[in-house]
């Protein structure tokens, strides 16, 4: 049975377990080294990256989330995006792993009280879309990735899902409106969703 990891140092993860368990998912926490052991995958949440980021090298976590990310998938939302970022603008605070090509600005969506709910398309293929709400949270900008990145879905012309062939990275949190297609595209191999790959999805 596939087995995702759930990154639990902080955060919102509880959802994620219960989104994996829906799909007949495995799941487990990764709280230490050992736990990312056999995993098929791993999620780092939503929450707040600064504190994430500490605490990920306080566990000593850091070198083995980037080893394990060169050989199986990771789903990062919200703050799990920030820390797989390359590079933040404007902010010291929190060292991003780099695990995927792309830069952002953190908060760049507003305050918590702006919070809100936006319709997008996501480009799944590139002949099949699915419309889903996207619930933001202080969420991070995309301002800029790399040519391996693509977008499967924008906000006002800017990436909120981005896709490198092989891990994921959401500004929004799908686990809070029980969206399931982001874990199932990436943790379950008899999954549909990703039949035609993405080399002319540029339309999304
Ligand atoms: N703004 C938070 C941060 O920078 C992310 C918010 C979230 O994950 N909902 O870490």
């Amino acid at each position: 049975m596939i087995e995702v990891g759930v990154l639990e140092l902080q955060g919102n993860f509880e959802l994620h377990h219960k989104i994996l368990y829906d799909l007949g998912i495995g799941s487990k926490g990764v709280k230490s080294l050992d736990d990312l052991n056999c995993l098929d995958g791993l999620i780092i949440p939503g929450g707040e990256s600064t504190t994430m980021s500490l605490l990920i090298d306080s566990f000593n976590l850091r070198n083995s989330i980037l080893d394990f990310s060169k050989k199986k998938p990771v789903l990062g939302t919200c703050a799990g995006l920030i820390l797989m970022s390359k590079k933040i603008e404007n902010d010291v605070k929190v060292k991003p792993l780099g695990i995927l090509d792309i830069v952002v600005d953190r908060n760049a969506y507003g305050r918590q009280i702006m919070s809100e709910k936006k319709h997008i398309e996501i480009h799944h293929n590139p002949h099949v879309s699915v419309g889903i709400k996207a619930t933001l949270i202080r969420a991070p900008k995309i301002t800029s990735m790399g040519k391996k990145v693509i977008s499967m879905g924008k906000i006002d012309n800017t990436p909120v899902a981005v896709f490198d062939g092989k891990h994921i990275g959401l500004s929004f949190h799908p686990e809070l409106d029980g969206i399931s297609i982001f874990h199932e595209m990436l943790f379950d191999s008899s999954s549909k969703l990703f039949s035609n790959k993405f080399e002319n999805i540029n339309a999304a």
